[in-house]
């Protein structure tokens, strides 16, 4: 056994082959590289490059018959002889030997595998779940449900990539309560959604846990509602984000010096509001976790993504007592786009109420820059705050105002720190400018700033004590 000259890792694997299949030894032995290439890459990206080093197979066998393969696995497992194994079932990798059918009949036995390199990605998949065990440090009872692990072998082997097949979220349920063994292709489908919600490794480490099913409905459904801490429960208020990468308690989760880094806005926002009686629904926008973000995801975070974000939220509360929504800053542009005519109350703080555009010059930047971005790609991102993609949709909307317009009997309470450097106070009059049969209530807080603060902090106590008294006098006489 022999490193190939150069890659650490990339093993020669000794290959017995029947007469039949020698002249193809070379194609075949290429394959058996190939896969422990595609598998070390896959290694690598994620953190366990230490654990492909050492060579996942000692020898290898490839049949040119089906029953043949079925007799040599039964015989290196040590499972009873009379054992019918399925017609797709077309490798292995037990105790060292990897045992496979030939190319051809894997895609005769399994046509629906059929794609690029489907061999190379087979040889893959085994090794695949030779890696997971060593990640569980040989604990192959923590490799989670079937589904999971062979999606976990599917994905890092490549396979189903190509055309990937969209699930439902009542198919992936489906996946995720089945115990018995189904669609590899769903099983990828499943295992590929889960990886948008969370990393791998977190994945890997719970898949063991009783509350993994808990836990994947938990992060498919990225929000939080936390309930009334007295009385009855008044109704339920959505706090929709601002335009910055906020975790799910209001804080950017990166080192920073911006004032954002320390504070959990909507963490305290909601434990105040629930302190008056209001269940509170907050969320993070796709990419943002706990304590970190991951670049890749948010910078897809344009309007549609928000929108989709936001509106199955909406549906998911309790829609029997009054939902009201509070924006603030950019979530101002989001919250008009809502189902406004379900709502009961709107409360925006620092809102922008004509267009971004405005927002941009009163910061002090030119037509020049909006032009620039113009010419940027949708993913490239303005600093931490958002995609290029995200703005240039919010600078093709109409004002703000004017999608409140059709709803004249909306209550909305208007909240603007005076000294907001953010978004400019001139902004809050406008709403009941233009909108002058609205019942608008406004309130400018002097020395506030765009969080409704003094110096760099919020201040929720004003914030949520003056919310709770409009909307205990407005939902009473509305
Ligand atoms: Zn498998």
């Amino acid at each position: 056994m022999t490193c190939v000259r150069g890659e650490k890792g990339i093993h020669r694997i000794p290959l017995a082959l029947p007469r039949s299949l020698e002249p193809r030894r070379e194609d075949l032995e290429e394959a058996l590289l190939s896969a422990q290439r595609r598998l070390k890459d896959f290694a690598d990206r994620n953190g366990w490059a230490d654990l492909v080093k050492d060579r996942f197979a000692d020898q290898a066998e490839i049949f040119n018959d089906k029953a043949e393969f079925d007799a040599a696995l039964i015989r290196l497992t040590g499972a009873d002889p009379s054992t019918k194994l399925p017609k797709t079932y077309s490798a292995a990798l037990e105790k060292g030997v990897f045992l496979s059918v030939s190319p051809r009949l894997y895609q005769e036995n399994y046509p629906q595998g059929s794609e690029d390199g489907a061999f190379e990605k087979l040889v893959a998949h085994e090794m695949a779940h030779r890696l997971h065990i060593r990640i569980l440090k040989g604990d192959e009872d923590a490799m989670g449900p079937i589904w999971f692990y062979e999606g976990f072998a599917i994905h890092a082997a490549g396979q189903f990539e190509t055309l990937p097949i969209r699930l439902s979220p009542e198919e992936i349920q489906e996946v995720v309560d089945s115990a018995t063994r189904g669609s590899y292709a769903k099983y990828g489908a499943a295992f590929r959604h889960f990886l948008e919600k969370a990393p791998i490794q977190e994945l890997v480490k719970r898949a063991g846990g009783k509350d993994f099913p808990d836990y994947l409905r938990r992060i498919d459904r990225p929000f939080l509602l936390t309930q009334a801490t007295k009385g009855d429960c008044k109704g339920t208020i959505l706090l929709v984000q601002g335009s910055a990468p906020f975790n799910i308690d209001g804080r950017i989760p990166v080192k920073g010096r911006s004032a954002y880094h320390n504070i959990e806005f909507y963490r305290d926002m909601a434990d105040a509001l629930n302190s008056y009686g209001w269940d509170v629904v907050r969320y993070a926008k796709p990419g943002v976790y706990k304590d970190r973000i991951d670049l890749n995801e948010y910078d897809k975070t344009d309007l549609a993504t928000i929108m989709r974000q936001l509106n199955a939220i909406w549906n998911e509360m309790p829609s029997r007592k009054p939902r009201i929504i509070f924006a603030w800053s950019e979530g101002t542009l989001h919250a008009s786009r809502l189902p406004l005519s379900e709502a009961s109350a709107v409360i925006l703080l620092g809102a922008i109420s004509t267009n971004i555009r405005d927002v941009i010059l009163a910061q002090g930047g030119s037509p020049k820059e909006i032009k620039a971005i113009r010419k940027m790609g949708r993913e490239e991102m303005l600093g931490i705050d958002r995609p290029a993609g995200r703005l240039l949709d919010e600078l093709a909307m109409a004002d703000n105002w004017r999608f409140f317009e059709k709803h004249p009997d909306l209550p909305m309470l208007i909240l603007h720190g005076e000294e907001d450097t953010e978004v400019p106070a001139s902004h809050a009059k406008t709403w009941k400018t233009m909108l002058p049969r609205h019942r608008i209530d406004l309130v400018l807080k002097p020395s506030g700033n765009h969080m409704f603060g003094v110096a760099q902090s919020p201040d929720i106590a004003a914030l949520a004590g003056t919310i709770q008294g409009w909307l205990a006098e407005t939902l009473q006489t509305k």
